[in-house]
């Protein structure tokens, strides 16, 4: 539910105050630049952080770099079944979200019925598929006791579901009782009796989280994991989709903001300034406010000259938090060839191919619309290292030499890196070993008049829902310092 805060009238009770140390602002600037807040960033958490700062009385501008909202969730529509090259699956506990796609006119699709045929997938180690029913016995297997008849995705949500430290208190990640368990995910692997090659096989191929098992704080993959639980248990079999895809629900929250947001505006500079901030952009352009609200992601914010220099702990974590190394490729059939082999249509590799998921996005639940190629952590960094043309070539010619049916069948029609992207410099925010005890209560501080949000400061929730609970949070705490 949306909260509604001060009046207006109480917020420009301030504004004569403020205007005697705006004096240092160029007159003829003013009328276009100048608002209450200036919200940097049209993703998630600014626009909501934008609404909810204008709901409670503010005059509110939003600068965004790219010329599009959104940020990191991003539709693909001119692929068919629209596939996401960001933000997924809207969980059941996603309050905000749903409550913005509904405030906005975005209807929600639920899409979990969908959700088996994406999972659906075939083991590939060293270029050979190999079948379940082998892999018990397989050499690669290097799994022990009752771990050697699971599939390598397997062990890791199990053991998140059965042994997760945080249990269901998914909240405790911030307190610090729970700081023992700041250390890497490969230090609580070995603390449950995995080895070093089990370890391997079940986390560092295809690494949701890092770049291997030694980058990850496993106190952040607790959280991520009981949290996710939760929105199972809140509704089993539900998960929603913005009907023409996620993006629909920012677009329609940036058009509700009207000439608010101006985009292409890539902000190069921050500065606090008495009673006053003021954003620079790449084009000359200056933006001043009483506040700003700067959604940048940390490893993106490293790119912009903030003045003062952001002192302490807080400076740390924009300097050195981690971020997750992504590049996705998608890629339409002509033809249905996963019918032709008799292999399930996902393939889970330790090679180029990374992990392929069937879209199931068509007309009927089992129908194929396209493919999605998550290639993480090292295998996103060799393949942003080709020129995107070589790239897709050598990503097709690796999906044709595990399944020869697929030869002459495939294009790829959407390429997204994600790290190489100016404006995001990664995907997700990672918790390295020791960064939530070092940083967890620093992230959010306002800095003189510039406050932040992003998922990177959510604490109750990640992704698009907790880039939501931030922007909510920051517009709280400038309207009441207004
Ligand atoms: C592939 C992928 C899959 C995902 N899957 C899920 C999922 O299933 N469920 C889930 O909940 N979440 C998922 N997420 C995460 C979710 O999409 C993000 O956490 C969320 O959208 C982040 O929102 P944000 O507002 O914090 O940041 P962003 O969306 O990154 O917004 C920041 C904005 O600031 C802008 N900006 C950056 N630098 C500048 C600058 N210098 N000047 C001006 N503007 C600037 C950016 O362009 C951007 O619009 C996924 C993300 C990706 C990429």
């Amino acid at each position: 539910m949306r909260t509604r805060f001060i009046s207006r009238r109480g917020l420009l009770q301030t504004a004569a105050a403020a205007g005697a140390a705006s004096s240092f602002i160029s007159k003829p600037l003013r009328a276009a630049t100048e608002s209450d807040v200036l919200i940097i960033g049209a993703g998630l958490s600014g626009l909501r952080a934008a609404h909810d700062a204008q709901d409670g009385g503010a005059k509110v501008q939003v600068i965004e770099g790219r010329n599009r909202a959104g940020g990191r969730v991003l539709s693909l529509t001119d692929i068919p079944g629209n596939p996401e090259a960001g933000g997924n699956g809207i969980g059941a506990g996603y309050g905000r979200m749903i409550d913005s796609a509904q405030r906005f006119g975005v209807e929600l699709m639920n899409i979990a019925e969908r959700a088996p045929l994406i999972f659906q997938r075939e083991l590939v180690l060293d270029g050979k598929v190999i079948k379940e029913s082998e892999w018990a016995d397989h050499p690669r297997n290097a799994f022990k006791g009752p771990m050697k008849k699971m599939m390598p995705w397997q062990p890791m949500p199990l053991l998140m579901s059965t042994k997760n430290p945080l249990g269901k208190n998914y909240e405790d990640w911030y307190d610090p009782k729970s700081f023992g368990l700041d250390v890497s995910m490969h230090d609580w692997f070995l603390s449950q009796g995995l080895d070093e090659a089990s370890i391997e096989l079940a986390y560092n191929i295809n690494c949701e989280h890092g770049a291997s098992a030694h980058d990850v704080s496993s106190l952040m993959v607790a959280f991520t994991y009981s949290w996710g639980n939760m929105q199972r248990d809140i509704l089993p079999r539900a998960t929603y989709a913005g009907k023409g895809g996620n993006q629909s629900i920012p677009n329609a929250m940036a058009k509700a903001l009207g000439d608010k947001v101006h985009y292409k505006k890539a902000v190069v500079g921050i500065r606090s300034d008495g009673n006053m901030a003021e954003a620079t952009c790449a084009d000359g352009s200056v933006y001043r406010a009483k506040k700003i609200i700067c959604s940048i992601p940390f490893a993106a914010l490293r790119n912009v000259k903030m003045d003062p220099v952001v002192p302490g702990a807080q400076g740390r974590a924009i300097k050195t938090m981690g971020v997750q190394k992504l590049t996705q490729s998608h890629i339409v059939a002509k033809k249905p060839f996963w019918t032709e082999d008799g292999l399930k249509p996902g393939l889970w590799t330790d090679g180029i191919v990374g992990n392929m998921m069937a879209q199931p996005f068509g007309q009927k639940p089992d129908e194929i619309t396209s493919f999605t190629l998550w290639h993480r952590g090292w295998m996103a960094d060799q393949i942003d290292r080709m020129p995107e043309a070589e790239a897709k070539k050598a990503i097709i010619a690796g999906v044709e030499a595990i399944r020869p049916s697929a030869k002459g069948k495939l294009e790829v029609r959407g390429f997204k890196s994600w790290q190489t992207d100016p404006f995001s410099c990664g995907d997700w925010a990672i918790w390295q070993p020791g960064q939530v005890r070092d940083f967890i209560q620093h992230v959010a501080k306002p800095h003189g008049n510039v406050h932040f949000c992003g998922e990177h400061t959510a604490l109750s929730n990640r992704g698009m829902e907790g880039a939501m609970e931030s922007g909510e949070r920051a517009a709280q705490e400038v309207l009441q310092a207004l």
